[in-house]
């Protein structure tokens, strides 16, 4: 079932009934769960046309590298697959997304896309729909619940979001319907060759300065990490997942990151294999209410991605402190070389760099120590942005935003004052060692 909230008319009009339909993929890279890809099916169908699928591969996308490009090419390697099972082609073109599409998108009758929260992927969504001559459809595929279906505005925080998303979630927490029949574009050119998407990325030519993760990505992957956390994990979630020394977390944000996963198949994935322990409301809580309030944040704060998004109480609290002696103060370099004199840090800093991952429990640390160590809270906000960007396989999402901006006050209340921090939240290392053996993980890592 594709509930109406998640359809949005970017370009008005009749599809002729002529040509193919188009599904321009941007977030939803996947077959399953992907309300897009189902009602560009579904159309394609009541039209009697054929379906075509397309993805602009945009080398000079701000802030990936290597890393980043050898995930999503997992992804479209594994996307071209699974299409091609429906008899769907995928076209992948390199070159600015709308270019691509505008081209892929001579002779169609109808042009699908899913959507996604960030300034690039809107500006791209505009530019199209500004240039193409037939009707042109959004269908929201990446949350649960359509985020202008929770709230028109930037939300305070989870205690604000959560009661609006509740209200409305069972509605949305249903199954995509899958109507095979679609016919296939015949002739379509399929572009890139994402076989080998290792041999790819180098003859992208893109940012190599940082290697490929050890995770693999794309559906495939996604759908067996999902099914070991739901069968295996899910019943310790509740307190495995704040323990870096083993395997409990989801792990899943880098396959949501890149749409490889559906937020909703894993919800309901969850719900299937709950054994009524607490595991369930603690993940559903994280995926569902802290990821959309990402993307609340994302959608309604024109700088989500700058030290001026914050909330003015936690810009004036840390600027009144920003002369406050600092014990340690590190440059950007030394700190992305992990050569700070905390172990726990470099510990947290090195499993990112290496792995492309850092555990949960250890990310709030790190980032409230780099305001701790930083000359101001400006150039520690940048700099905990561009290391997380840089690093993490599940960078670069509407999560790193908010997470980053929760460090310095998002989504948080006044605490008692501090010096440096001010009113905002400080995070001692006994803090850790109370939850977990953080000595442990300091070896492991260093
Ligand atoms: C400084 C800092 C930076 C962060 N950077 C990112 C980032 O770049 N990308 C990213 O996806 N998350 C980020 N987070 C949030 C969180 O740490 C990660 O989502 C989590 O570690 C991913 O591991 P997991 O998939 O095992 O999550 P689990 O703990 O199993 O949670 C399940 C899912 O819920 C979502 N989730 C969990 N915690 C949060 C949260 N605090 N806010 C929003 N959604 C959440 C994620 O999609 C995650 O996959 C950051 C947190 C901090 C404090």
């Amino acid at each position: 079932m594709i509930q109406a909230e998640r359809v949005q008319v970017l370009r008005p009009g009749e599809p002729s009934g002529k040509g193919f339909v188009l599904l321009w993929v941007q977030s939803s890279v996947r077959t399953r769960d992907n309300h897009a890809l189902e009602y560009a099916a579904g159309e394609a169908r009541r039209l009697g046309v054929p379906l075509a699928a397309v993805f602009g591969l945009n080398p000079d996308y701000p802030e990936a590298n290597a890393r980043h490009f050898q995930y999503l090419l997992e992804g479209l390697r594994d996307l071209r697959a699974g299409l091609a099972r429906r008899g769907v082609p995928l076209r992948v073109g390199v070159g600015h997304p709308p270019d691509v599409v505008l081209d892929a998108a001579r002779g169609a009758c109808l042009v699908v896309t899913d959507r996604g929260y960030l300034r690039p992927g809107r500006q791209w969504r505009e530019a199209l729909a500004g240039r193409l001559e037939v009707p042109f459809v959004q269908v929201e595929s990446d949350a649960v619940v359509p985020i202008r279906t929770v709230s028109d505005k930037q939300e305070v925080g989870a205690r604000t979001l959560r009661p609006r998303l509740h209200r409305v979630l069972e509605r949305f927490l249903v199954p995509v319907d899958v109507e095979e029949g679609a016919q296939g574009h015949p002739d379509w050119d399929p572009g890139l060759d994402v076989s080998d998407p290792a041999l790819t990325v180098r003859a992208l030519g893109v940012d190599n300065s940082v290697p490929p993760g050890e995770e693999e990505g794309g559906e495939a992957r996604a759908l067996a990490r999902l099914d070991h956390f739901v069968t295996r994990l899910l019943p310790r979630y509740d307190s495995g997942r704040r323990d870096p020394n083993v395997d409990g977390g989801s792990r899943l944000s880098a396959y949501l990151h890149y749409g490889h996963l559906s937020p909703l198949t894993a919800a309901l994935a969850a719900r299937e294999h709950s054994d009524g322990g607490p595991g369930l409301d603690t993940f559903l809580e994280e995926m569902i209410v802290r990821r959309e309030l990402s993307f609340n944040y994302c959608e309604f704060n024109p700088a989500y991605d700058r030290y001026e998004g914050l909330p003015a109480w936690a810009r004036k609290t840390l600027e009144e402190r920003a002369g406050d002696p600092r014990p340690h103060l590190y440059t950007r370099e030394e700190l992305d070389a992990a050569q700070t004199h905390d172990r726990y840090w470099n510990a947290a800093h090195t499993e990112m760099v290496r792995t492309g991952r850092m555990h949960n429990a250890m990310r709030m640390y790190w980032g409230k120590k780099i305001l701790e160590w930083g000359p101001s809270p400006q150039e520690a906000y940048d700099t905990t942005l561009w290391l997380n960007n840089r690093y993490q396989l599940d960078g670069r999402d509407a999560n790193s935003y908010a997470s980053v901006g929760w460090v310095f006050g998002l989504h948080d209340r006044p605490w008692a004052p501090r010096p440096i921090f001010g009113n905002v939240r400080y995070l001692a290392a006994s803090g850790l060692s109370r939850k977990f053996d953080a000595d442990a993980y300091a070896r492991r890592w260093t």
